[in-house]
């Protein structure tokens, strides 16, 4: 009973303002915190929509992960976290409303302008994995940016703690960025988040997806084929370099595949794109 008073009057801390998105389980709403006088972003979800264990995980975990992961210069930071019969909520550093998403509909990226983003989602990645966790849903939807641009990954609701060993299973994603061995229903490691990087890679270049089709079924049969193309009219006038680390990225095989911190190193990372 002291513990459920104690929420409510944290929540009554906050009061709720417009909507900014929707999400798999919840909604963001911007919301202004009256002690100190800021502006949040608070994810509310409603519990009672969840149908199954597995989505309750999802709910439970996202907190956890966040306040372990933080503070990160590119994670999105988690503010506080309150919890009542029916909805669970997150407050969350408020970012800009358009995301990578909308950017890449706005139109293609040069090189160095990738090459900024990619940079700064591979910091946040090798931070997850140095310290022992799996993004598992990496896309453009979940990058944001705060107020000065900076990358920040966000939806941390499909992650998992990497065991001894590090293997996963369970097929989480999103299909257009799922790495192969989780469609194929393998034990998977924490490469799976660099294959979906490679992919935003891609798709920040070229404007579309390397791996694409009509329904879910489609994507899964050719994300398992991992039959990479870079077509002449798109990728024309980009560089060597940024199809070799792609290719390094979006490699099929997990173990020749490389790491995060490996990507960091790579020669048009270090080299800004150019
Ligand atoms: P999510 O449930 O985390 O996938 O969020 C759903 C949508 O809400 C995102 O695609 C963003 O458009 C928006 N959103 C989420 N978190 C924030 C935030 N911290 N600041 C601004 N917008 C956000």
């Amino acid at each position: 009973m002291h513990e459920e008073k104690a929420q409510q009057k944290k929540q009554q801390e906050y009061e709720l303002l417009e909507e900014l998105g929707r999400g798999r389980f919840g909604t963001v709403f911007r919301c202004f915190h009256k002690t100190s006088n800021k502006f949040h972003a608070a994810k509310l979800i409603d519990k009672r929509l969840l149908t199954d264990s597995t989505d309750r995980q999802c709910i439970e975990i996202e907190p956890k992960v966040m306040t372990f992961l933080s503070p990160h210069p590119n994670i999105l930071q988690i503010i506080d976290a309150f919890d009542d019969s029916d909805f669970s909520s997150i407050v969350l550093e408020l970012c800009h409303p358009s995301t990578l998403l909308d950017r890449i509909a706005d139109g293609a990226f040069s090189e160095a302008h990738a090459c900024w983003v990619m940079r700064q989602l591979l910091e946040a990645v090798a931070h997850c994995h140095r310290v022992g966790v799996a993004h598992r849903d990496i896309k453009p939807d979940n990058v944001l940016f705060d107020w000065e641009n900076h990358v920040k990954l966000s939806d941390f609701g499909s992650a998992e703690w990497l065991g001894e060993g590090g293997s996963m299973s369970g097929v989480v994603g999103t299909p257009c960025y799922v790495a192969p061995e989780v469609v194929l229903g393998r034990e998977y490691s924490e490469k799976v988040d660099v294959w979906s990087c490679g992919v935003v890679l891609y798709t920040m270049l070229a404007g579309v997806p390397p791996f694409y089709g009509d329904s879910a079924v489609d994507i899964f049969e050719a994300v398992v084929r991992a039959n990479l193309r870079f077509p002449t009219r798109i990728f024309r006038s980009v560089s060597s370099s940024v199809k070799d680390l792609i290719k390094k990225m979006i490699c099929r095989d997990p173990s020749g595949r490389i790491s995060a911190e490996q990507a960091l190193r790579h020669p048009w990372i270090l080299n800004g794109g150019d």
